[in-house]
């Protein structure tokens, strides 16, 4: 694959050298324990590997929002031993005051974690000074952590324009997946977007219009898109103010030959409850004006199944149905199935993304079926946008 940013593998010999490393390491605590370590698992392998070359490597992260204060609470002092756990050798915690004391005493193959980035206030605002300060702490710079890379902060943007700014095995696997996708994908490619609101996925639609063939649209948001076309959603979620956007979206559809797939059928309720009394699928004109859309219906869901059979590759995101309260979770638990079917038989490569889409994958039990899953949230929708995000632009060669 012909890449724009340099890897671990085009840091030659790193034995001694200090690299800074950016990972994620925020992740969630409950009565002062990690409640889900995932993305430390995640930074493993960047770090080990660097660690087995003989660097002394030094991690940069941020831990909550303490917006430029010095909080006890969230100091990554508490997340150094659970990463010392999941990485499997000792990690020392250096406080940011004396920093550059502390690295200096560090020996080849040491592991340390720098004080929380966002105690100080210079690094949201990506401040000259706060890059000076961190960039004297190295020699060499990797940026491993994604998630924070729409972020145009000292850590994970200002830095890599100091030092030799390298993308960490994260990194690399994420930017190469998401190339894949909707970079330089096999056609025909498929969309899918659900979730609740359009409002929250405009530009992310208006983006996938213009790169994909296929855009099938499911969730609340299919709801506005039907309601532009006429239907009558009886009280399900709608954005009627919106209508004239979804039309705007259809035209620029029709330009660029693109396919919108709205649902044919739908499963509707009077109340929105698990498995209620009033719960029926019908098709879309006869939504009753009590009833609310809560999924897609199964007509809908096989002709999703149809196209995805014709496609090379599908980008998701976004639940298909308020997958949360059974059964309007089927739609989805059918695509995830589907999707995880036909990546494995090799005919489709699969990139989903979002909060609840991953949560809506591990229900189903298929996200490591998936060819690749983000988990980047905030991120990864940018991606979707089009937008260049700031932390990976600054890896660029
Ligand atoms: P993601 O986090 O994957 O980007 P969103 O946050 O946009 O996804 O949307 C997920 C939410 O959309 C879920 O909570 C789901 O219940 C809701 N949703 C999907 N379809 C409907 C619908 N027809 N009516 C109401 N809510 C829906
Ligand atoms: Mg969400």
């Amino acid at each position: 694959m012909n890449r724009n940013f340099r890897t671990l593998d085009d840091m030659g010999n790193i034995a001694g050298q200090v690299v800074l490393v950016r990972e994620d390491l925020n992740v969630p605590m409950a009565d002062g324990a990690v409640s889900d370590d995932t993305r430390l698992r995640a930074a493993v392998p960047t770090v080990a590997e660097l660690a087995d070359k003989g660097a002394r490597v030094v991690l940069l992260a941020h831990f909550g929002r303490p917006k430029g204060e010095r909080t006890p609470d969230l100091s990554l002092a508490l997340v150094t031993r659970p990463f010392e756990q999941v990485l499997g050798r000792p990690v020392r915690f250096v406080d940011d005051q004396g920093a550059s004391e502390a690295i200096a005493l560090l020996k080849d193959g040491d592991v340390a974690i720098l004080e929380n980035t966002r105690f100080d206030a210079g690094e949201e605002k990506n401040a000259s000074e706060t890059i000076d300060r961190l960039a004297a702490l190295g020699d060499l710079y990797v940026n491993d952590a994604f998630s924070a890379a729409h972020r145009a902060h000292a850590s994970t943007e200002g830095i890599a324009k100091k030092l030799p700014a390298f993308a960490g095995r994260q990194m690399e696997a994420e930017l190469d997946a998401l190339e894949k996708a909707l970079g330089t994908p096999e056609h025909p490619v498929a969309a899918v977007v659900g979730g609740a609101k359009v409002s929250s996925k405009l530009d992310v639609l208006k983006h996938l219009v213009g790169r994909v063939d296929h855009l099938i649209i499911g969730g609340g948001m299919a709801n506005t898109f039907l309601a532009a076309r006429g239907v009558n959603v009886g009280k399900s979620l709608c954005e009627h103010d919106l209508t004239g956007t979804a039309e705007e979206i259809f035209d620029a559809a029709d330009r660029a030959g693109c396919t919108i797939h709205l649902p044919y059928d739908v499963v509707v309720s009077k109340e929105f409850a698990a498995n209620p009394p009033s719960l029926r699928s019908c098709n879309v004109h006869e939504v009753a004006a009590d009833e609310m859309i809560l999924d897609i219906g199964p007509a809908a869901t096989e002709a999703l199944a149809d196209v995805l059979k014709n496609c090379r590759t599908l980008v998701w995101n976004g639940p298909l149905g308020a997958f949360e309260t059974p059964p309007f979770d089927a739609a989805t638990m059918a695509l995830a199935r589907t999707t995880a079917a036909l990546t494995r038989d090799g005919s489709l490569v699969s990139v989903a993304g979002g909060g609840d889409t991953v949560a809506a994958l591990n229900q189903a039990g298929v996200a490591d079926a998936m060819t690749f899953v983000s988990t980047a949230g905030g991120a990864f929708l940018e991606w979707m946008e089009g937008k260049e995000l700031p932390g990976v632009k600054a890896l660029a060669r």
